[in-house]
């Protein structure tokens, strides 16, 4: 599973790998609002806005219901474990097969992967950044054994307390964004990606009009 955002997608224009991970996700759910407003207004798509964080509390709710393990791959030392131990205060019957920080590293994946394997993971969230995490999991999904992967950002850190989250009027205004980089503004050069979005999507919707101009005229 992947959670695109306005960064995923001003990449994937330029990064061939992580734009082939993408498009073969098997579920790719919207976690940026610039996201979900052009699929809302370009392609009519009723999308809403769902972040990494969001997510996790559900499937974490249906792992445990299936009794299926869940793994936590990421983050700082001994930020995963601590993301594990509110998790299960938060989901209580969950199941959590282990907890690693691991690097990206690709001389770890074989030793990672035993890991999981041996913890029988069923659900695996990796916390390593985008697109870090996305290419790692497509790169070892197959060694992984049965199971639903996905990348989750900086979640770990919301859930151990590592990192606030932004107030929910914030998130609610679509200004997360805003809150991420006063708190971090070496964030600056990658939300860089908002603006080109925009004159993407702006562009995009354009040119759309144009050409049912033309076919209106014709
Ligand atoms: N991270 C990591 N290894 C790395 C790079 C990042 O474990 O090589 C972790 C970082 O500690 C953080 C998470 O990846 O917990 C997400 O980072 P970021 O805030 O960049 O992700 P975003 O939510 O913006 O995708």
């Amino acid at each position: 599973m992947v959670t695109v955002n306005a960064e995923f997608v001003v990449r994937a224009r330029r990064d061939e790998a992580f734009r082939r991970v993408l498009t073969r996700s098997d579920l790719a759910t919207v976690d940026g609002t610039l996201v979900a407003l052009a699929l809302r207004y370009r392609h009519r798509v009723p999308a809403r806005r769902v972040t990494g964080v969001d997510l996790i509390l559900p499937l974490a709710r249906l792992a445990a219901h299936r009794k299926s393990p869940v793994f936590l791959l990421g983050a700082g030392p001994g930020v995963a474990s601590a993301a594990a131990e509110r998790l299960r205060t938060l989901v209580p019957g969950l199941v959590v097969a282990g907890t690693y920080a691991g690097t990206a590293r690709a001389d770890e994946d074989e030793r990672i992967c035993a890991m999981i394997r041996s913890g029988t993971a069923r659900v695996l969230l990796v916390a390593y950044g985008a697109p870090t995490q996305d290419l790692w999991i497509a790169r070892n999904l197959q060694r992984l054994g049965p199971c639903v992967a996905i990348g989750v950002g900086g979640s770990f850190d919301y859930l151990a307390g590592v990192t606030p989250r932004a107030p929910s009027w914030m998130r609610r205004a679509g200004l997360e964004w805003l809150y991420r980089l006063a708190r971090q503004p070496s964030r600056w050069r990658r939300q860089l990606a908002l603006p080109v979005f925009v004159y993407l999507a702006a562009r995009d919707a354009l040119s759309h009009k144009a050409s049912w101009i033309r076919v209106e005229k014709g």
